[in-house]
């Protein structure tokens, strides 16, 4: 079934018109480890940092006597009150208690048990007398960012962008744009973080030609190739891997650490001892991406003080296996993209973690060239999307337009359970597509809508998203209905569906808000299971395929045979059952081109008595109607 039409969407800047609000608009970082405001002055875009010239952390700390502190004193407080005290809420946003399962090792967080709303994780503090989602934590963040630059751009704030990764799913897009609202901000768009980068690069260098923006950063590994020209940023592919960074670093080296100390590697379960290893690791990387070896102090126990000395070389080796973990990622993102690295004109450096030397040294070799850290790579993200703010608002230049793609295609579920794609992965957005489907059955008055993600042919392999339901149409014969679905992804990459059943008028839709997301690792797997199985898939499909169709004919055969009987010739019936016994039997086997070949022979044998009943049919239709009567009902 093709695409019947493609939203031809000219100008992703207009999508955006009814969302302009003049006035003071700020570019948010929300990161993992570290979040940042920026905003453009006097044409030039600025960080606001703090009196002391950092970053905010992204570490939120419940008090017992009610307050709520944020960054570098909450980060302080990690340790005494580990359970209190969070930080990477990044990591949870948009995701349910079975994803926060999985990043349970080495975290010192209690979530609170599912109760009725299962598919939210909600963290346990004060000893279980609160309850906070990632949107509330993210939200307090947001609220010290909002203040501060309230303070600096001395009134309240119009409009803001916050910054997601390119692989943020749908659910983790929509807890971001929910965690703003809370904070009491109008969120002008979400803007994907290497674009971001990208945006601030190509205004402060006027740069042309076809970027790799690698973002390693706290907690999240992003990889784009950007095409940049003559003002006009567009995504050729993303990819990368939601659950890499800095983080990752840090508990390796924990890991180390305690195997030095002659400490599990759970460190006996000490979420106390646990956070100040986590501590002590993070100091040690970052210091040693200047020096060859550092100091390492750790509080054992009580009045238990440990010392020993972390080398660069050592770290390298503790590290390199995670280092690793960013290559794939990295050559699919350009084979996605059909480049090498060689036509690139350059790559950049985003994220605290490619302050790194030997993170350098892998960027270096996969893409065979020096990467670019002209821009402070901290900053470089909160000042592209303060860039973006300002054109939001009205206030900046009108000829950059920004394109982001889709990570995963969308489909939905067709009968005998295969993935019909709607929008491919890696079209830019904001883009859609119209596809008309029709009834299988007779008198079907309702379509069932299931709304999948992934590359896959079936939807078993696939991700479900959503399921909808149009109800209420009238009983009509099979393949009379005209449902006709559109599929819309806008700017920040929110997924819509709509169907709308033309013969009729109903109409019904959906915006798609997974409960929780998807990790990259899913999404990698998901991707390279694609590849995998392309060949048997699509075997696969078409046996699905041929079997509806086997169904669909043996039924209503079936139904000719006993409405019809008085028109069979002698010896038609014994052919036509003997055709549909053959049928019944490939159908149940795995060779799709036997299934059609025995369908083939099955209308063969009962042509001449279709044709009969048709004529039939004609004859007692046409008695006592006239024409226009016939007419208005095959036009309906
Ligand atoms: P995010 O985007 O996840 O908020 P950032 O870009 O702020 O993250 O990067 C934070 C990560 O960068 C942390 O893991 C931190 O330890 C690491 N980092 C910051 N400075 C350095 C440094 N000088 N050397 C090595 N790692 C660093
Ligand atoms: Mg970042």
């Amino acid at each position: 079934m093709p695409v019947e039409a493609l939203f031809d969407i000219s100008e992703p800047g207009e999508a955006q018109a009814k969302e302009v609000c003049k006035g003071r608009a700020v570019g948010i970082d929300l990161g993992t480890t570290n979040s940042l405001v920026a905003v453009v002055q006097a044409g030039q875009p600025t960080c606001l940092r703090d009196e002391h010239g950092s970053l905010l952390p992204s570490v939120v700390h419940y008090a017992t006597d009610g307050g709520v502190v944020v960054g570098q004193e909450a980060r302080g407080l990690a340790a005494q009150a580990p359970q209190d005290t969070i930080a990477s809420v990044k990591r949870f946003m948009g995701r349910g208690p079975r994803d926060a399962e999985a990043t349970r090792r080495l975290t010192p967080y209690q979530f609170a048990p599912g109760g009725d709303s299962e598919s939210v994780v909600r963290f346990s503090v004060l000893g279980g007398q609160r309850a906070v989602t990632p949107v509330e934590v993210s939200a307090e963040i947001l609220r010290v960012l909002k203040t501060r630059a309230e303070v600096a751009l001395g009134g309240e704030l119009d409009g803001a962008v916050i910054t997601v990764p390119a692989y943020f799913d749908d659910g983790q897009r929509q807890a971001t744009r929910d965690a703003g609202r809370l904070a009491g901000l109008e969120v002008m768009r979400l803007l994907n973080e290497p674009t971001a980068a990208a945006l601030a690069y190509g205004l402060d260098k006027q740069a042309e030609g076809t970027f790799a923006v690698f973002d390693l950063g706290g907690g999240t590994f992003d990889i784009s190739i950007l095409k940049l020209e003559g003002g006009v940023f567009e995504v050729k592919s993303t990819g990368g891997d939601s659950a890499l960074g800095g983080d990752d670093f840090d508990r390796a080296v924990a890991a180390h650490l305690l195997r030095q100390m002659r400490l599990p590697e759970d460190a006996a379960g000490d979420r106390y001892l646990t956070r100040r290893v986590l501590d002590a690791a993070r100091d040690a990387k970052e210091a040693l991406t200047k020096l060859s070896a550092t100091e390492v102090v750790i509080e054992r126990g009580p009045g238990d003080i440990w010392r020993g000395t972390l080398t660069r070389d050592e770290l390298d080796h503790v590290v390199k296996p995670v280092v690793d973990r960013c290559e794939p990622p990295a050559r699919r993102a350009l084979r996605d993209a059909s480049l090498e690295a060689k036509q690139l004109s350059g790559v950049i450096l985003v994220g605290g973690a490619t302050r790194m030397p030997i993170v350098r040294r892998l960027v270096a070799s996969v893409f065979g060239r020096e990467p670019l850290a002209d821009i402070d790579p901290d900053e470089v993200v909160a000042l592209g999307a303060a860039v973006q703010a300002d054109l939001l608002a009205g206030n900046a230049r009108k000829d950059v337009v920004l394109m982001d793609v889709v990570p995963l295609s969308l489909g939905l579920e067709m009968m005998g359970g295969v993935a019909e794609k709607l929008i491919h992965r890696n079209t830019t957005v904001p883009c859609g597509a119209v596809q008309t489907f029709t009834t299988y059955a007779d008198n079907q008055t309702g379509f069932d809508l299931h709304v999948v993600q992934g590359e896959r042919e079936l939807v078993a392999d696939c991700r479900s998203l959503a399921r909808f339901k149009l109800t209420g149409v009238p009983p009509m014969p099979a393949g009379m209905a005209r449902l006709q679905v559109t599929f819309l992804v806008d700017a920040d990459g929110l997924l819509s569906v709509s169907a709308h059943e033309q013969t009729t008028g109903k109409e019904s839709s959906i915006r798609v808000k997974p409960s929780y997301g998807l990790t990259d690792d899913e999404v990698e797997r998901m991707i390279r299971d694609s590849f995998a199985h392309a060949e048997q898939d699509v075997g696969e499909r078409l046996l699905v395929v041929e079997r509806v169709e086997a169904d669909r004919i043996l039924r209503a055969t079936r139904a000719a045979l006993a409405a019809s009987a008085d028109l069979l010739v002698e010896g038609e019936r014994a052919a036509i059952e003997a055709a549909m016994g053959a049928l019944e039997e490939v159908k149940a086997g795995r060779d799709h081109l036997a299934v059609r070949a025995a369908i083939q022979a099955l209308d063969a044998a009962s042509k001449d008595f279709a044709t009969r009943r048709m004529n039939q049919a004609l004859a007692q239709g046409l008695r006592g109607q006239d024409i226009g009567a016939v007419e208005s009902k095959v036009g309906k």
